[in-house]
């Protein structure tokens, strides 16, 4: 099996159009808070990119960091993510998002293409959301 098709079997993806008048969005990159699990920062740092390079470990889990106001994997000229096949499970699930208020996943109402996610992937991804979530709380919160 492929390399890529492996981590598209091990990571649920959740795919739709990110193009508005066919250029990318990128939205989602600008200012991310994005939690990266072990396994995203381990997949990452085997492409080359140093955790001091991605990783802001200020906060209780550690997130995604940003430069210059975007997303350092993020290509500010095409909104292009340049780690794309190896992106955090995060930005794969991304616009479904835990709601902490509510106590529940919900899409994103900041993601101008939020509309356009089918009710059928709310659902099936749901779930793959929630795991993620857990497992970021084992990973980072549980063990203090
Ligand atoms: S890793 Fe890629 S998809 Fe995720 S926030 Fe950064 S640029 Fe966007």
């Amino acid at each position: 099996m492929f390399p890529q098709l492996l981590l598209n079997c091990m990571y649920p993806t959740l795919y739709i159009n990110c193009r508005i008048n066919e250029e990318l969005c990128g939205k989602c990159c600008y200012d991310t808070k994005m939690p990266l699990t072990k396994r995203d920062v381990e997949r990452i740092k085997k492409i080359g990119y140093p955790e001091e390079y991605f990783v802001d470990r200020r906060g209780r889990i550690p997130r995604l960091k940003n430069m210059k106001g975007h997303c350092v994997f993020l290509d500010p000229r095409t909104n292009a993510c340049i780690i794309y096949p190896d992106r955090p499970e995060g930005c794969r699930l991304y616009p479904l998002i835990y709601d902490e208020e509510k106590d529940s996943i919900v899409v994103d109402p900041l993601c101008p293409k939020a509309h356009v996610v089918p009710h059928k992937l709310i659902i099936e991804l749901s779930s793959a959301l929630l795991s993620l979530i857990d497992r970021l709380r084992n990973e980072y919160l549980r063990s203090r």
